[in-house]
């Protein structure tokens, strides 16, 4: 291993906008941090979004925005293709040794490690994974980014043909005991909602069916997304959708129980897009495990004091961010990147 000791005062685990925003803000105050990210390219999922709620600008672009950020502070470093494999407190610090076979001295860890999203390929009576026009919600962003040059239209994966009939499924891999996540995800009827409204507003020949089970559109400026949508055209049809099947044209058919009727319906569609639920990142479990704090039932991790300190665990020196304390939209992930890095910064100010 090598002997490398690098003295920065701060270890952020994971290089998304969370830890991202967590890193600026402790530069803004003079403090240096380390950034490990697990992936090849910083930036998180939000890059992946062409456009985001409820302003419709550019996932990217915020990415970039913030990436630019830190590669121009000199008190920012940060590290990709790794992450933490051993931490050890040691004389009110913190020995972290990365797999890549370097060790860091830190006063302090945030750990802001993200989100995975749910595996459609377990709700098989979707057929996502067998059928190339039943897509998720991540595979439709880059769908409708590729669509961008060419007019903004939406071509379909098996052949290239123009979408004209869309469905959007909610709530896949969500409030679903057998699927043992019970929880709401939160963010996917606006990102679906935002979806659909993109589609209809780029070619008005476009019709957007939304199955779903409840609309839950719950902050400020996504109940009016909501509305516009519907003045669209965008159909919602309250309804669980029992079945999708492949037709030998490619199109896909799919079978749903109204229930607000109490009747089925059936309809054909060009493509199938599934609002895939989010999960706790994949590793969430050994980096638990690794930093000695706690997770709840759900896989999330969880706070000292959910109203007082929404930001330490139970081990001291050691903080969280981001949607791996629960669901949340972009925005109040930069938020509360913001927030763990003042309450760093006043940790360590009391730990001097
Ligand atoms: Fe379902 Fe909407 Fe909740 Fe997502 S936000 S889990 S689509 S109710």
């Amino acid at each position: 291993m090598s002997k490398e000791i690098i003295n920065r005062k701060v270890m952020i685990i994971g290089g998304g906008v969370t830890g991202l925003a967590a890193a600026l803000s402790l530069d803004s105050l003079g403090i240096e941090s380390v950034i490990i990210e697990k992936h090849s390219v910083l930036g998180g999922k939000v890059k992946e979004y062409s456009k985001v709620f409820p302003d419709f600008r550019s996932g990217k672009a915020i990415s970039r925005e913030l990436i630019e950020k830190v590669e121009q502070s000199s008190r920012i470093k940060t590290i990709v293709s790794a992450t933490v494999s051993k931490v050890e407190r040691i004389n009110g610090a913190y020995s972290v040794t990365t797999t890549d076979k370097k060790q860091y001295k830190v006063k302090a860890i945030i750990l802001a490690a993200g989100f995975d999203v749910f595996d459609a390929r377990f709700q098989e009576e979707y057929g996502y994974g067998v059928y190339p026009n039943v897509v998720n919600s991540l595979e439709l962003e880059a769908l409708l980014e590729a669509g961008e040059t060419k007019g903004g239209v939406l071509l379909r994966p098996s052949d290239g043909k123009l979408v004209n009939r869309m469905a959007i499924i909610f709530c896949v891999g969500s409030r679903s005991r057998r699927l043992g996540n019970p929880y709401c995800s939160r963010i996917c009827c606006s990102y679906s909602t935002k979806q659909a409204i993109e589609i209809m507003e780029k070619n008005p020949e476009a019709s957007v069916t939304c199955f779903y089970m409840d609309i839950r559109t719950y902050d400020r400026g996504f109940e009016e997304m909501f509305q516009y949508a519907q003045e669209l055209g965008v159909k919602y049809i309250r309804g669980r959708v029992s079945e999708c099947s492949a037709l030998p044209n490619g199109d896909i058919q799919v079978r749903a129980e109204n229930t607000l009727l109490g009747k089925p319906v059936q309809g054909i569609f060009d493509i199938v897009s599934l609002s895939v639920g989010m999960m706790p990142c994949a590793d969430a479990a050994d980096l638990a495990q690794i930093l000695g704090i706690e997770r709840s039932a759900d896989g999330f991790f969880t706070p000292k004091d959910k109203f007082f300190l929404p930001h330490d665990t139970i081990r001291e020196g050691v903080f969280i961010a981001g949607s791996l304390t629960g669901l949340k939209p972009i925005k109040d992930c930069l938020l509360e990147g913001n927030a763990v890095g003042s309450r760093v910064a006043a940790y360590l100010n009391d730990n001097k």
